[in-house]
């Protein structure tokens, strides 16, 4: 029997290249885009996938999820339109969950209907949303958990059941929680998606996706994936790469410093709500010890206004705000003034978005120095 290798070190030692006449510590970088092809099966070439980092980073994320293979592309959107336009074709439809990421929403609703794919978007909180609009030529459910802004949670394994009890294919966005802290494909669902921009990069400084998934549905998205071309360079393999070796490193610290932060919050006179699935007071804090490993970075608190909220964001000093999410520096965003900004309070608040909501990605700092941070701050209210 082989033993399996802890996480970290698979984040290390995972997908190595053999070593170099120079015995290097680490893989070196073939930046080449032209391979000899005689007397050889395989073809090289970027866009297929296949030079050696490309084939080497997909062994280490594979490894990582626990399945057979694995691509990066070029942006978490291009590894999440390249699964979805595999298997979909005209007179499909699709269930997904209402809270997906903003690009993937804009995606579906500006793309699909010239594709003649349909699709409903259900609120997910129970699996039954998902099984009530299932149709005879549904052929995907496709969910991203936690969610954002609210880290609600989708129960992975009971969507897996509901799914192939109808012969249907499962993916998921895996980028909030990390193969470190969630692994769905050990649940039951059959292809996991990551913004490797976000947890799996990791420094707030390369853009990047990736899917893994067993061998045989591989085949199908990389038939389609080499036509649309969205391949991640060489360089860019390489830092990620280095970046993954410290991915379980960086979130343990991030599962850690949130949980601390959590608690500290929930206590905290001034803050209305906080919404993290590590809370026991999480509504489905019972799921999130079920499905999860840890409990991630990210967390969103309510203020009583959205002048609260920016004054808040001002005064802070080491929380810097930022758009973006999972770096090793925390930040803070309000979406009401970013990625929900174009909804009306109506709409907003149908989806439980308060006007005093922020968003609060965890970084590797010391606990004491957040604290103080969000101290301060929220004195100031
Ligand atoms: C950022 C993000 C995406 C899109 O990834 P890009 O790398 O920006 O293309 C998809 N899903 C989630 C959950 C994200 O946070």
């Amino acid at each position: 029997m082989t033993k399996k290798n802890h996480i970290h070190t698979t984040c290390v030692h995972a997908g190595e290249l053999p070593k170099d006449r120079y015995k290097a510590a680490i893989s070196p970088l073939y930046m080449s885009t032209a391979y000899d092809y005689e007397d050889l099966e395989k073809k090289r070439y970027p866009r297929y996938f296949n030079t050696p980092n490309q084939e080497a980073i997909g062994q280490k994320i594979a490894a990582l999820e626990n399945t057979d293979s694995a691509l990066v592309f070029g942006s978490g959107m291009a590894a999440i339109s390249a699964a979805l336009l595999a298997f979909l074709q005209k007179g499909d439809h699709v269930v997904f969950q209402a809270t997906l990421y903003g690009g993937t929403v804009h995606f579906i609703v500006k793309e699909f209907q010239r594709f003649g794919i349909e699709y409903s978007f259900v609120n997910g909180l129970q699996t039954s949303d998902f099984e009530n609009a299932l149709k005879p030529h549904t052929k995907i459910i496709y969910v991203e958990t936690p969610s954002n802004p609210l880290l609600h949670l989708v129960d992975l394994a009971a969507i897996a059941q509901l799914a192939k009890k109808n012969g249907l294919l499962t993916l998921i966005d895996n980028t909030f929680a990390t193969p470190i802290n969630q692994n769905p494909i050990d649940l039951g669902i059959d292809v996991v998606l990551h913004s490797a921009t976000k947890y799996m990069a990791g420094h707030s400084d390369l853009l990047a996706g990736a899917l893994a998934t067993s061998t045989s549905l591989m085949e199908v998205i990389l038939s389609s994936a080499i036509n649309y071309g969205g391949n991640l360079s060489e360089q860019s393999v390489w830092l990620l790469d280095r970046s993954l070796k410290t991915l379980a490193l960086r979130v343990e610290k991030q599962n850690a410093n949130a949980l601390a932060i959590a608690q500290y919050l929930e206590k905290h006179p001034k803050v209305l709500a906080v919404h993290y699935p590590g809370l026991s007071s999480h509504p489905q804090h019972k799921l999130a010890l079920r499905q999860m490993k840890g409990f991630g970075g990210m967390m969103s608190f309510e203020l009583a206004s959205a002048q609260f909220a920016q004054k808040f964001v001002k005064n802070l000093k080491i929380i810097t705000p930022a758009m973006s999410l999972a770096g090793v520096e925390s930040t803070v965003v309000s979406p009401l003034q970013t990625s929900h900004a174009l909804l009306t309070d109506e709409q907003r608040a149908e989806q439980g978005i308060g006007p005093g909501l922020l968003r609060f990605s965890t970084g590797i700092e010391h606990i004491d120095d957040l604290i103080f941070d969000l101290e301060k701050s929220l004195a100031l209210l």
